[in-house]
């Protein structure tokens, strides 16, 4: 018998998403604003601070997100964009919207994110250039070294947009992922820690940049009784309908966290024993991953020669949905020609990486079937 597909991180949705959605119907409410948007950005933002100081704009996109945080810092196509190499294209395709200049970041082995050494010479190497924002991203929900990262980035009086997309309910020092730029995006396309089936959204503690982000993401629409526009503006707005999904997933969101975090520790103590596995880990207790998928390195000189594709598409054979990580960007080929600073660290990642399935739904059954498989090649 075909066995059902075992995904790699799929919808989990609570029981309220369908209530709010009902209510956007009843009331009408079929439109980029309405009550579910404001509901939907108030419960992020005091989710993400208890002081109430960070604003919310629901997005289309975690990409949109990226994209006006650049536009509202003012990118211009002579500008250098400094982005985390090791992160999926979310994350610098708004900066060759914009036609700004990407330079791509190294990532450290500790947190696998932006290596803050690697950063600091890009700048000192791109002395006389305006630099204008710098991107880490929280990869697979691990906090990046913001510690340092934001004290460079304020030598150099350059502002930090945090890919966040990933991180959502994680912490570095007790503080909430997305609170640490100057602005974050926030991600809620189908396979994240929650789904609104499509969605981001920009986070800033700076009401204006929200106030604008809103402006812009609905067409710059002056204020007047007819449609002036004084400058171009984007279709970027969340719907109230979808925003509905988002107002449910809030509910659950330190559950999903929870049981995120518990799929990393079945499979620690399943990996325990076996050499030559390693996971993304914690570098100590400052860090708090939403584990939002775990992924394990597979070094084949201490595994006795197994490597992560043939991993992969055992699992795959089996109907169990794994994945490399994400390659970097530097080489990818659209960005063949980027600069890049560091050395290498992740390109051996991206070689020995595999993204295991870490969705919050996976059931005992859904692990005896993934155990099985990883038994047939780890314990033969
Ligand atoms: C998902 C994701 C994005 C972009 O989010 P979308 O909502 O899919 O546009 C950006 N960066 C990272 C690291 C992501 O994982």
């Amino acid at each position: 018998m075909l066995k059902s597909k075992i995904w790699l991180s799929s919808p989990h949705m609570g029981g309220n998403e369908e209530v709010y959605v009902k209510e956007a119907f009843t009331s009408n409410w079929i439109a980029p604003l309405g009550p579910n948007v404001n509901g939907f950005e108030n419960a992020i933002s005091s989710y993400l601070s208890d002081e109430k100081d960070y604003e919310t704009a629901a997005l289309v996109s975690g990409t949109a997100a990226i994209h006006l945080a650049l536009r509202l810092l003012g990118t211009k196509t002579e500008d250098y964009i400094l982005v985390q190499s090791f992160t999926f294209c979310g994350t610098s395709n708004p900066v060759s919207y914009e036609g700004a200049n990407i330079v791509f970041i190294d990532s450290e082995e500790d947190t696998w994110n932006m290596c803050p050494d690697a950063l600091e010479e890009a700048i000192v190497a791109l002395k006389g250039k305006t630099i204008r924002a710098i991107i880490p991203v929280h990869l697979y929900g691990m906090p990046a070294k913001m510690n340092e990262i934001l004290s460079i980035a304020n030598k150099y009086n350059v502002p930090v947009i945090e890919d966040a997309a990933e991180a959502l309910g994680s912490k570095y020092n007790g503080k909430a992922c997305g609170t640490f730029g100057t602005m974050a995006a926030l991600s809620f396309n189908g396979n994240k820690i929650i789904t609104t089936s499509g969605g981001g959204a920009l986070v800033a503690k700076n009401r204006d940049y929200i106030d604008k982000a809103r402006f812009l993401s609905t067409q710059a629409r002056d204020e007047a009784p007819h449609y002036e526009h004084s400058q171009i503006g984007f279709n970027y707005r969340m719907s109230n309908v979808v925003a509905g999904i988002g107002r449910g997933q809030m509910e659950v969101l330190d559950l999903r966290v929870q049981q995120r975090r518990d799929n990393n520790i079945r499979y620690r103590n399943y990996f325990k024993e076996i050499e030559g596995v390693s996971f993304q880990t914690e570098p100590d207790d400052s860090y708090f991953s939403n584990y939002w998928l775990t992924c394990i390195l597979i070094d084949p000189e201490k595994s006795g020669g197994i490597d992560r594709e043939q991993v992969r598409l055992i699992m795959e054979q089996n109907q169990i949905d794994s994945r490399p990580l994400w390659k970097p960007m530097h080489l990818q080929p659209v960005h063949k020609d980027a600069i890049f600073f560091g050395t290498g660290v992740c390109e051996k990642l991206f070689e020995q990486g595999l993204c295991l399935p870490s969705g919050s739904n996976l059931t005992d059954e859904d692990f005896e079937r993934i155990f099985k498989v990883l038994d047939s090649i780890f314990k033969k």
